[in-house]
């Protein structure tokens, strides 16, 4: 069997160590073309000694030197790159053949489109290069035979819920609605007056996953349930009114499709991302990931809710700019990456979040998308709204 050769982005977060954990289980089938890094330098080394890419691709000239110079010193061959030009030119080169997008935020939305532009097999992560902008990146799919699978829990579910020919329209396929399923944070059971005192590392404990901070943050609010409506029309084709959020606090399944036939489909599992990333990686045949057999019995309750939007306004906003369209979802997505960026410094607290993200949405109306530029002038636009809120209360 021909390897697979891969391009990791974001090795050193969580996604991406993970991703490394299936691949080391499989070197028979994979190797490590690219992997990068933005900090965690040392990891980054342990990580190229232990997979020996071609390439490792760092933020700026600095870090570039010292990882080169340790490397070279362990006798390893590994050419470092520095900054986000070099991010796309390992997503797009010629001997890449499936890239893991798992930068966190915008950041990933140039070399995720990279990728897609140059036909890759795409594992995407980086549920903000498709809120940002999903328009264009699915039409660079599509017009590169390009292929793309979700890595995020829910969405991967949902994709092996649907039938092979979804493409086609949903309606055509006789799916009447997506069940997208919540942990529902941290905060799930708290009340309105205390969520305005929690912490940046309450915020960060979730009760069933181990993430980064950003997407912790992101459930402690919810609008990473937001963010995973919107990616959800984008990777199915479907209308916001199509996708209902479900909370299930044990997340054991990762989402449903509901048929016209009354059939629900649901793929259930361990919370651990291992199972979509091999999922994804293997796809469409079957490899060990490492994740337990999950044990129905030692579970034995399955819980759903409403989610609640009065203490979660980013779900609303979220569905807003759904409804909205165009610009609409970058600037609700640059405006909660400044949002969550000063609540983690505790510039704000955690309930000023979807006040700075409905400010931004308010100062700047929505335009059709008209090329990768039009973003990101939107995503800039929107972090200057939110930045001139923050200075305003500082
Ligand atoms: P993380 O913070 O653990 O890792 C982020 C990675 O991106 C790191 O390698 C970091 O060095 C790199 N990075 C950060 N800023 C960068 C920049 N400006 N330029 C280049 N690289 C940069 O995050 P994570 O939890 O692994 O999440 C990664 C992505 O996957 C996010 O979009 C997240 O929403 C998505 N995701 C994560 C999980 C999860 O369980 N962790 C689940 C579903 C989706
Ligand atoms: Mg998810």
């Amino acid at each position: 069997m021909t390897r697979s050769r891969l391009c990791i982005l974001g090795a050193t977060g969580s996604i991406g160590v993970s991703t490394l954990d299936v691949i080391a289980r499989h070197t028979d089938r994979y190797e490590v073309f690219a992997l990068s890094g933005h900090s965690r330098m040392k990891l980054l080394a342990e990580q190229c000694l232990a997979h020996r890419p071609a390439y490792a691709v760092v933020a700026d000239a600095d870090q570039a030197r010292q990882l080169g110079g340790q490397l070279r010193d362990a006798g390893l061959n590994t050419e470092v790159l520095a900054g986000a030009d070099s991010l796309a030119w390992v997503a797009a080169h010629e001997r890449t053949d499936t890239v893991m997008a798992a930068i966190v935020g915008a950041a990933g939305l140039k070399p995720t489109m990279a990728a897609a532009r140059a036909g890759k097999k795409v594992l995407l992560a980086n549920k903000e290069a498709l809120v940002m902008s999903g328009a264009l990146l699915m039409e660079a799919v599509r017009a590169a035979g390009a292929q793309l699978l979700p890595i995020d829990s829910e969405h991967n579910a949902i994709f092996q819920c649907m039938p092979g020919n979804y493409a086609s329209g949903l309606d055509r396929v006789g799916v009447r609605r997506i069940l997208l399923t919540a942990s529902g944070g941290p905060f799930r059971e708290m009340d309105a007056a205390a969520l305005v005192q929690v912490t940046p590392d309450q915020a960060c404990a979730h009760p069933n996953w181990s993430m980064g901070r950003k997407i912790s943050v992101d459930s402690a609010s919810m609008m990473n349930k937001g963010l995973e409506l919107i990616e959800a029309c984008w990777l199915f084709d479907a209308h916001p009114d199509q996708v209902e959020i479900v909370v299930h606090p044990q997340s054991v399944v990762h989402s449903l499709v509901d048929y016209t036939d009354g059939s629900v489909l649901a793929q259930l599992g361990n919370p651990d991302m291992r199972t979509p990333i091999a999922h994804a990686l293997a796809w469409p045949e079957r490899i060990d990931s490492g994740v337990s057999a999950l044990d129905l019995l030692s579970i034995a309750r399955l819980d759903f809710q409403r989610p609640d939007p009065e203490r979660f306004p980013c779900l609303r906003l979220a569905r807003e700019a759904a409804l909205a369209g165009g610009t609409a979802c970058a600037i609700l997505n640059a405006a909660n990456e400044v949002a969550v960026d000063a609540f983690l410094q505790q510039r704000i607290g955690f309930t000023a979040i979807p006040v700075i993200i409905e400010h931004a949405l308010n100062r700047q109306a929505a335009e059709p998308v008209r090329d990768l530029e039009h973003v990101m002038q939107a995503d800039t636009v929107a972090r200057e709204h939110a930045n001139s809120w923050l200075a305003s209360r500082d």
